[in-house]
C-alpha cells in the first residue's frame, strides 16, 4: 500500500474527469454497518440476508413488519459523513470530479456536500420509500412516522399496494436508465477511483474494466481484496477515512 499511495496522489492531482464509484465501506467509519465484511451485518446474522430477498419481503407480512422496525432503529439516520465522504468533496472543489456512483443508499455523499447532480445512486436512496405496485412514493419520514403510531406494515395509500424503501433489494432489478448512465460515465473517466465496495457485484463492478478498456487509470481503496486488484494502476488497502486524505490532498 505504501508503494502504491504516492502515484495515486499523484494521478488523483493529475486527473481531470474522475469517476468515483462507492460501496457500503466507505461508510462503516460513521458507523453503518456493511453487510460481508468482517462486522457485516450479513455475516453476523445470515438470515437477514434471506430478509433481504424481495420475495420475502412481498410474501412474508413478518419480514415487512421486521423491515419496518429496523428501518425506524436504523444508525443511518443519526450518521454524520466521515473524512473519506469529505475528501470526495475536495474533488468536486477542484472541479475534477466528473460522476460519483454510489452503491448505498445513506445519501451521506449528499450531505458532505456532493451536487446530488453529480450523484448516480446504483442503489436508491432510503430516503425515499415507493410502493411496489403503482410506484407511488414520498419522504421516507413519512413513512416511519406511520410506522412510529402504529401502524406496523402501512399499505400505500393510493392502491394499498405493499410499500418498502426505494431501494434496490436482492431479486429486484436494478433501473436501466440508471446502469446506462453509470456505464456511460464509467468511460468518459481519465481515473475510476473504486472506494470500500469489493466489485463482486454485477452490473455495477463491470465499471472498472469498461473505464480501463476507455484507457482510464484505476485505482482501488478497500480494507480487503477486490475482484480487479490485478487490473487496478494502484490498490491501497486500510482504512478508508484514513487513506483518502492521504491522497486526496486538501
Ligand atoms: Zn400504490
Amino acid at each position: 500500500m505504501t508503494d502504491d499511495l504516492e502515484p495515486a496522489r499523484r494521478w488523483l492531482d493529475e486527473a481531470r474527469a474522475v469517476v468515483v464509484l462507492t460501496g457500503a465501506g466507505i461508510s462503516t467509519d460513521s458507523g453503518i454497518p456493511d453487510f460481508r465484511g468482517p462486522q457485516g451485518l450479513w455475516t453476523k446474522n445470515p438470515k437477514a440476508e434471506l430478509m433481504s430477498q424481495l420475495s420475502y419481503y412481498v410474501s412474508d407480512p413478518e419480514v415487512r413488519r421486521l423491515s419496518w422496525q429496523n428501518r425506524v432503529r436504523s444508525p443511518a439516520w443519526t450518521a454524520e459523513p466521515n473524512a473519506g465522504h469529505r475528501a470526495l468533496v475536495e474533488l468536486q472543489r477542484r472541479g475534477t470530479l466528473h460522476t460519483l456512483l454510489t452503491q448505498n443508499i445513506d445519501e451521506l455523499h449528499q450531505r458532505a456536500g456532493i451536487d446530488p447532480a453529480r450523484v448516480v445512486e446504483l442503489h436508491g436512496t432510503m430516503r425515499r420509500y415507493a410502493c411496489l405496485d403503482c410506484g407511488a412514493g414520498g419522504p421516507m419520514k413519512e413513512a416511519l412516522e406511520r410506522v412510529r403510531a402504529g401502524d406496523e406494515d402501512p399499505a400505500c395509500v393510493h392502491c394499498s399496494g405493499i410499500l418498502k424503501s426505494a431501494t434496490i433489494s436482492f431479486g429486484q432489478s436494478l433501473v436501466p436508465e440508471v446502469i446506462d448512465r453509470a456505464l456511460e460515465v464509467a468511460e468518459e473517466a481519465d481515473l475510476l477511483l473504486a472506494v470500500g465496495t469489493t466489485l463482486a457485484v454485477y452490473p455495477v463492478a463491470n465499471m472498472v474494466p469498461r473505464a480501463r478498456h476507455a484507457g482510464a487509470r484505476i485505482v482501488i481503496v478497500n480494507a480487503e481484496p477486490t475482484a480487479y486488484d490485478d487490473i487496478a494502476d494502484a490498490v491501497l488497502r486500510g482504512s478508508i477515512s484514513e487513506i483518502f486524505p492521504q491522497i486526496v490532498r486538501a
